[in-house]
């Protein structure tokens, strides 16, 4: 070869060897740049996989913590500061869904976290306080839809309350995350990142499904205070139960002892009559009565709380329960307590007097207050709450519509009357009752015209009891029925045995028996009656039943049903004790009777020099008006049957003429005066 293409033979493959090198220097850039890209996919790859697992873990994590969690409080707490040191973010802050359904608002809980407490304190401070209500920036955004936010350049965002707080710790951008129960928003979770990146959206994923996690906890807590609330209040009336009261007054006991300081006062209703509600118009109208009053408790109540708080500082508490049944109590605590205390229950009689429509039946409803007040020397609550209790007995007792604030001397009453319900259960077993009889006289002739049937108890010991010592006990415990069963068939068969005795037809005598309105308004009463009167054989006009107002004012058309059979069958019916309700005039002209009674206490105590008969006067026109007989009661001087018969008055009974008899002296004195009429009337010669 020659050597010009020696030369050109070199010069080529210089080229090659040049273009090689640069084929080669390329394939090299190429290969590492491609070894690059598969270290840095492996690399990511490895990162993902690592903050797949890190994620995972955290999920796990607070999973777990959620499964055994009551508390939502303590796992916001634990998952925001987990959540923070997995994914290295700075600051969180936990608001709680407040307000309406139609002002619905995020108020923050007081829950957060800071790697740096003291560098973010001002930042936090704000973010603890914070109210956020609807709106287009976070967290007030997720109460329009609750998905988890990214938003970035939160310094500049508009609206954004904390930008200059979040510009000095350098905070860029912020997560919130929503916390649902199912569709309900409960809580947001706010997160602030120093980053600028846009979160990958597994990490909101992720985010979402721990508030998922949390909500759970929310739900437990709510389906746990729902059974707390049901087993706390009153099914019907939605009051708090004995169980809630109990609890509160054991807490305010509680703190009053601590401080030295003495309990609150109680004030214990229970009205009266109710179970005859209950007996005659039926449990839903009895549910009614129970709602409509609770009804102007809870008004009543709300005056007192209202004018409270407009005088003093710190209102007393009041708070209002349903014990059962009928059985209301009253919480008063306070340095106002014993005055509100006192004034509450006067204002309850007032409350409840309006009359009440039931199925179309007008009816009154009054109630039986006591009132215990703690002056420091009861040493556990319930202790006021028996003497509230006792007190209220002690009301009842004494008669409608009262209030008795408990003193220690009625303790001592307690006690005895339930001995003696227990006594009286013995002496119904035992039959130890007699009846002993007090004539009726007629006005002015003096003619023996009837008897009433007066029931006493002889104990065991000899000791005899009168019925105001025990009736009122009886009808309390519901006895009465019993006992008046027992009285109504011995007073007939004492009819049949003194007309076995007596000349035939000579003396038109009857017997009159008390019937109290729980056994007048037992369901089977009627049935009662006709039963012993086949059962003695005695004549219906032989007797005559004596009702009181109370039965007609818990139940006019049942009362009135009643009385029409009696009056029918041929038996007289009267009205007991006039004069001493509430309502007689308004009772009068419902109640189908044939005579009234006027009560002992307008007459026993007339006397020449000092007397009133204004009132028997009244009555007198009244029952003329109305064709209606009436007997005095109590007639205890000459004077007084005087006055009665020229006030036209035809009977009366009272010490003046007799005493209450037994059955032998009764027959004597029957047939003494039958003799003495007979010899007036010329049959004996
Ligand atoms: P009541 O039905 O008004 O009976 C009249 C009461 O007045 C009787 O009292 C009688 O002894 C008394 N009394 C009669 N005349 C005079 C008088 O001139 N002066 C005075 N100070 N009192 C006189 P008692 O027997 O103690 O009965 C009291 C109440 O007990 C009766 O009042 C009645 O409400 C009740 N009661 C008596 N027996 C029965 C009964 O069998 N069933 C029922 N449910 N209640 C009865
Ligand atoms: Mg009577
Ligand atoms: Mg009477």
């Amino acid at each position: 070869m020659s050597a010009p293409d020696k030369a050109k033979a070199f010069a080529r493959k210089k080229v090659t060897a040049a273009q090689r090198i640069i084929t080669l220097e390329n394939k090299f850039a190429r290969e590492r740049k491609a070894r690059m890209e598969a270290e840095m996919l492996a690399e990511r790859g490895l990162r993902d996989l690592f903050l797949q697992r890190t994620n995972v873990e955290l999920l796990n994590r607070i999973a777990d913590a959620a499964n055994e969690s009551n508390d939502p409080d303590a796992l916001l707490a634990f998952a925001i500061r987990e959540i923070c040191q997995a994914n290295g973010w700075p600051v969180a802050n936990v608001l709680l869904r407040a307000g309406t359904a139609n002002d619905p608002r995020l108020e923050a809980c007081g829950i957060s976290f800071a790697q740096s407490p003291d560098q973010a304190f001002g930042f936090m401070e704000l973010s603890r306080r914070l109210i956020a209500w609807p709106c287009v920036t976070s967290p007030g955004k997720l109460l329009i839809n609750p998905v988890p936010y990214w938003s970035h350049d939160i310094q500049d965002m508009r609206g954004f309350s904390r930008a200059r707080e979040a510009a000095s710790l350098n905070l860029r951008s912020s997560i919130a995350v929503p916390v649902m129960i199912g569709h309900e928003l409960v809580a947001a979770l706010e997160f602030f990142l120093f980053e600028t990146n846009q979160p990958k959206p597994e990490t909101l994923q992720l985010l979402s499904q721990i508030g998922t996690q949390i909500g759970r906890v929310f739900k437990r807590k709510r389906n746990h205070q729902q059974l707390m609330q049901t087993a706390l209040s009153d099914g019907l009336t939605g009051l708090p139960n004995r169980t809630a009261f109990t609890n509160r007054l054991n807490e305010i006991y509680a703190y009053r002892r601590e401080r030295g300081e003495p309990g609150p006062s109680l004030v214990f209703i229970d009205l009266d009559g109710f179970k005859l509600v209950n007996d005659t118009l039926g449990h839903q109208a009895g549910d009614m009565l129970l709602l409509e009053l609770t009804n102007r408790l809870t008004r009543l109540i709300e005056e007192f709380r209202v004018a409270e708080s407009a005088m003093l500082e710190v209102p007393d508490e009041i708070v209002l329960a349903r014990m059962g049944g009928d059985e209301f109590t009253i919480l008063v605590d306070g340095p106002d307590r014993v005055a509100l205390a006192n004034e509450i229950a006067e204002a309850i009689h007032k409350c409840l007097l309006p009359t009440y429509i039931l199925d179309n039946n007008e009816i009154t409803a009054a109630a039986s207050i006591g009132v215990a007040h703690d002056d420091g020397h009861y040493s556990a609550p319930e202790e006021l709450l028996r003497d509230a209790d006792v007190a209220m007995y002690e009301a009842k007792s004494k008669g409608h519509s009262r209030t008795i604030i408990f003193d220690q001397n009625m303790r001592t009453t307690a006690l005895e009357r339930l001995k003696m319900e227990a006594d009286l259960r013995q002496a119904i077993e035992g039959n130890e009752f007699f009846l002993q009889y007090q004539p009726i006289i007629a006005l002015p002739s003096k003619n023996l015209v009837g008897f009433e049937a007066l029931v006493r108890w002889r104990r065991a010991s000899g000791e005899i009891i009168q019925p105001n010592s025990f009736i009122p006990v009886a009808e309390q415990s519901g006895l009465i029925t019993v006992i008046g069963h027992w009285v109504l068939r011995e007073a007939c068969r004492a009819a049949g045995r003194v007309r076995k005795h007596m000349p035939s037809d000579s003396l038109p005598l009857y017997v009159s028996v008390n019937v109290a309105a729980s056994q007048f308004l037992q369901p089977n009463f009627l049935d009662q009656v006709r039963a012993i009167l086949m059962e003695t054989c005695v004549d219906p006009r032989w007797v005559s039943i004596e009702a009181t107002e109370s039965a007609a004012i818990m139940s006019p058309a049942k009362t009135a049903f009643a009385l029409n059979q009696l009056r029918e069958w041929g038996m007289r019916v009267c009205l007991d004790d006039f004069g001493t309700g509430y309502s007689s005039l308004s009772h009068l002209s419902t109640m189908p009777v044939d005579a009234i009674k006027i009560d002992q206490s307008f007459i026993r105590h007339q006397t020449k020099k000092n007397a009133d008969w204004n009132i028997v006067a009244a009555v007198m026109q009244l029952a003329k008006a109305m064709h209606l007989n009436v007997i005095a009661e109590g007639i205890e001087s000459a004077y007084q049957s005087t006055y009665l018969a020229k006030l036209g008055c035809g009977f009366g009974q009272g010490y003046h003429f007799f005493r209450p008899m037994d059955e032998a002296d009764a027959m004597a004195l029957i047939l003494q005066k039958a003799s003495a009429q007979q010899k007036k009337s010329g049959h004996f010669t």
